[in-house]
């Protein structure tokens, strides 16, 4: 499980966005299968049409937006942005690897997994999340864990593409792994 986790890890790719077809492909075979696809929680089936806009914030960060959104709002951005460059690290990646994407109409969608690329939804962070980052420390850790969860989830796409066991197995085995670290942010926070 080790080597999983560390080859799930290390798969964790930057997106240079050109790889639509492939995409779809991946999803037209999984069609056939009879592993259990959920589609809410993550999905790489309508985010092939995203577009890059940027380097924005401090961060200097590129963030993709589907044709229909407007820019995406700057203060949940930094904030969403500060949240992840300080999760990135607990996983030994660089902030790059995670990819914002501003997807305003559907905001329960929190992130997908695509050729590797990692995709998180500052929409579902704006609507679920922003308000609680400046209450209670109690509402902070919460945004911190879930986001560590969504992305521990996304990295085991890496390796397990469908929402099956080995998928399950693998997610619990980096977040039980790492969990130390999300520990030792939230009371240093
Ligand atoms: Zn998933």
């Amino acid at each position: 499980m080790d080597n999983l986790m560390a080859d799930a890890i290390e798969r964790c790719t930057s997106d240079s966005s050109s790889s639509n077809m492939e995409v779809r492909q991946n999803e037209e075979d999984s069609k056939g299968g009879k592993k259990q696809r959920d589609v809410k929680y993550c999905s790489g089936l309508q985010q092939t049409d995203l577009k890059p806009c940027g380097p924005i914030g401090k961060h200097q960060l590129t963030v993709f937006k589907t044709p229909n959104s407007k820019e995406p709002p700057t203060g949940p951005l930094e904030a969403f942005a500060d949240v992840l460059s300080q999760l990135a690290p607990i996983f030994n990646l660089e902030l790059e690897k995670f990819h914002i994407f501003w997807q305003h109409d559907d905001d329960e969608l929190m992130g997908f997994n695509r050729t590797n690329a990692i995709y998180l939804n500052l929409a579902h962070f704006e609507k679920k999340h922003y308000a609680k980052l400046l209450g209670s420390d109690h509402g902070k850790a919460e945004v911190y864990i879930a986001w560590y969860f969504i992305i521990a989830h996304e990295i085991a796409h890496n390796i397990a593409f469908f929402h099956d066991e080995d998928h399950e197995l693998l997610l619990t085995w980096i977040a039980q792994n790492r969990l130390t670290h999300l520990m030792n942010l939230l009371s240093a926070e």
